[in-house]
Parts: structure tokens; sequence; C-alpha cells
């Protein structure tokens, strides 16, 4: 009889479940081959949600359980402190298991770039607990402020800086907004005291966007009191104030960090050959250099647009695409079949404002853009998100709700 030979996902992110669902249908009359999925939480979280998560507005988590229920997925619920490639071995807290062929999909987390006291002071929006986190300290800095007969500690309770004018710090500045102000009214306390600052290095936010929707969502920020410092960089940060390059700075008790990302330093450790923001390199099927057992998507991992020559963004849809085609990669390596090529899809970015609003672009045949912003960008938006919903039960024949 042919020993089990183990495929392993380390991660179950939107990579990561993606490809462990794939794997499992690909192999699920090859009963020699079994495959396991990784990750240090027992739920799969809708990270593109986390703006939302982080004031309370929408459930971002789902349980493992119910995606694998119906799959020969075999879940391990721990933390993956080593990779030792040598021997191929995982090993987490609990356990080690040996495998043929493993598929990095471990997301990324801050890059706090070495500013002077940010990793200390200040709140990153990375994860589910990072979300719980961050409604804590809100919701405990408003009902603070409500009861602060001192006006410029009120003020300074009431003063929020965002790091970082990408997707993610647009998306929470925006919720913190109507959050805050929901909050302050409620504990009749005057909204001229709530400041929101989105601070960004580089002279413009969003810079995946075109200049009619920056403009368009600019006017949105302002009317959401949102100031939004370009061209200003974060030099330090202490428990109660944020410095600025431009000589200012913020009396403030919270920073939330989206200012940047990296991969994990287990990927380094490992001995993957990696690239900027620590991602590994990989080749045009999105095996990692030099391993051919390993194959690396999402956000940790660093692949090519072959028509641009540039890398592939950080992104879901990006992590989604990857994940499927690795595990066909996997699944042709295996039976000396021809392996695909990965061509990300660039579908479109849509930016959520807060309350019904969001604005955006798909992407069109030849390289056109079709604007939207409003209401209409909202249901497009929220379809989006619906859609990996939608295909995570179609892919794990699994109609119950979430
Ligand atoms: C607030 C916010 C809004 C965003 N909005 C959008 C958007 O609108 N559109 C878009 O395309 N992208 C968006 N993104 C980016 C998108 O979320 C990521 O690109 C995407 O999650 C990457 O998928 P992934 O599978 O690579 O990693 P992840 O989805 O991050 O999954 C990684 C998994 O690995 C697990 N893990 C990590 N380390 C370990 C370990 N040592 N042991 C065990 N498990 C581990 C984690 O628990 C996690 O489940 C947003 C990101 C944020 C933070």
């Amino acid at each position: 009889m042919n020993a089990i030979k183990n495929i392993i996902v380390l991660g179950a992110g939107y990579g990561g479940i993606t490809s462990a669902l794939k794997l499992s249908s690909l192999f699920r009359r090859h009963y020699n081959f079994r495959i396991h999925l990784i990750d240090k939480n027992p739920y799969h979280t809708l990270k593109t949600q986390l703006h939302e998560a982080a004031v309370h507005k929408n459930e971002v988590i789902i349980p493992i359980e119910r995606i694998i229920s119906k799959k020969n997925i075999t879940f391990h619920c721990g933390t993956v402190t080593k990779i030792d490639l040598a021997n191929r071995k995982v090993f987490t807290e609990d356990e080690a298991i040996d495998f043929s062929f493993i598929v990095i999909a471990l997301g990324s987390k801050s890059n706090f770039y070495s500013i002077e006291g940010l990793s200390d002071y200040s709140l990153p929006l990375q994860s589910y607990e990072d979300a719980e986190n961050i409604y804590r300290h809100i919701s405990q800095l408003c009902a603070k402020a409500s009861s602060d007969q001192d006006k410029v500690s009120r003020r300074e309770k009431l003063t929020f800086v965002v790091g970082g004018g990408g997707l993610s710090g647009v998306e929470f500045a925006t919720e913190l907004s109507d959050h805050v102000t929901q909050c302050i009214s409620n504990y009749r306390l005057e909204d001229d005291e709530l400041n929101i600052s989105l601070v960004e290095a580089a002279d413009k936010i969003l810079p995946n966007v075109s200049d009619y929707i920056r403009n368009r969502i600019a006017t949105k920020l302002q009317s959401k009191n949102i100031n939004v410092l370009t061209n200003t960089r974060i030099t330090h940060v202490n428990k109660d104030e944020v410095f600025f390059s431009n000589s200012k700075s913020l009396k403030t008790g919270t920073l939330v960090w989206t200012g940047g990302i990296r991969a994990s330093n287990l990927i380094r450790e490992s001995g993957f050959k990696t690239g900027s923001a620590g991602r590994i390199i990989v080749d045009e099927y999105l095996k990692a250099k030099d391993f051919p057992f390993a194959y690396a998507l999402g956000d940790n991992a660093l692949a090519l647009n072959p028509a641009t020559g540039l890398p592939v963004p950080a992104a879901a849809q990006f992590a989604l695409q990857q994940g499927r085609l690795v595990a066909q990669n996997i699944y042709n390596d295996i039976y000396g079949r021809q392996k695909i090529k990965y061509i990300p899809k660039v579908l479109g970015e849509f930016i959520s404002l807060g309350k019904h609003l969001a604005a955006g672009w798909l992407a069109l045949p030849f390289s056109k853009k079709l604007s939207f912003i409003g209401f209409l960008a909202n249901l497009l938006n929220t379809a989006i998100k619906e859609k990996h919903i939608f295909l995570l039960r179609k892919e794990s024949r699994n109609w119950i709700t979430y």
C-alpha cells in the first residue's frame, strides 16, 4: 500500500482557504494524499471588512469547521513556529507534520518601518483581534470624554490619527468618523471637538485610483470632518503625542496604523528567497525559488505581473486567484501535467466610505476603467465581498449560514 502523502496549506485567509478547498476537490478520490490546513485561529477572517469590525458594524469571522465540514481537509489550529524545508516538516506549538508539498499563505503583518515608538503606541488593523482592540479603545475614550470637564483633555481624547492613506486607512477613517460622530451625539458632546486626521507620507492618498475618483473621495472625507495631511511623515510617537516631518505634532491617545505591511519573519528564517517587504520570490507558476515542493501566494508572495514586470499588489482578489491556481499546479506537478502560468486578472478596486457610500472602478477590456462613486459603488463593493462568501459556500458544498 502507498504511504499517505501530506499536502499542507499554511494560513486559512483568502488565499489559503481557497487553495485548501480546491486541493480537496482535486484530490477527493486520490486516497494516498491528505490535505491539511493550519491556522492560528479557528476562524477565517474577512480581512477586507476589518475596518467595519473595528466599529462593530459587521461580523467578519467564519468558523473553519463550517467551511470544511463536508470536505476531506484536516484542520490544525496552531501557530506555525518553524518550516523545516530541508526535512519537509512544519512545526506548530503542538505538533510536527511531514509534507510532500506545501502552500505558504500566511498573509502579512503591520510594517512599522523602525519609526520610533510606532510599534509600541499605535493600534494596528490587521486581524480580528486588532479590530476588537480598536473598538474597545475608541468606546472607552468616547465614554471617558463624556465625563471629562477639562476642555483640553477632552479634545485630546477625541483626537484620532490614522497613519497611512491607502485603501485600509481611508476605509477605516470614514467608519471611524461615522461611529465617533454617533457616539459623541449619544453622549451629548459637541461634535466640533472631534478631530480625525488621515496622515500620508506621499503626495496623494490612494495611489491606484484616478485623479477624478481621488478628488471625489477627498470631498467626501472633508464632509466627514477628516483632515487629510499628505506629504506628512510620522517621525516618532509616544504615549500621548504623534510627531510629524513638518515639525508639527498632535496630542492624541489614538494612532491607528495602516501605513504598510510586511511578511512574517518566519518566512525569511525558513530560508526562502525573499524580496521587498520580506515576501517570498515566486516563479511564473507561483513556486518558491529553489524549493520545487513549495508554493507561495497572497500577501506573503512576491509574484510579478508578466504584462508589466511589476509586483502583483497585496490584495484579496489576487490571493483568491492565486489560491486556486496553486492547487491546480500542485495537482499538475504530481501527475506530470503542464503547470499553468499565473496571469493576474485585475477586476477593479472599490473603497468603502462609511454609511452606504463607496467609490471605485471596474476593469473593462482594453485596459479601460469604469468609475463609480456613491450608492451604486457601494452596491458593487458589497456584491464583490458577498461573492467571496458565495464561492466559499459553493466550494465547500455547504450552503448553511456562516
Ligand atoms: C482593513 C483592510 C481592508 C482591506 N480591504 C481590501 C479590499 O477592499 N480589497 C482587497 O482586495 N484587499 C483588501 N485588503 C487586503 C487583503 O485583506 C489582503 O490582501 C488579503 O487578506 C491577503 O490574503 P492572504 O490569504 O494572503 O492572507 P490573509 O487573508 O491575511 O490570511 C493569512 C492567514 O494566515 C494566518 N497566520 C498568519 N501567521 C500564522 C502563523 N504563524 N501560524 C498559523 N497561522 C498564521 C492568519 O491567521 C490568517 O488566517 C484589506 C486589508 C485590510 C487590513
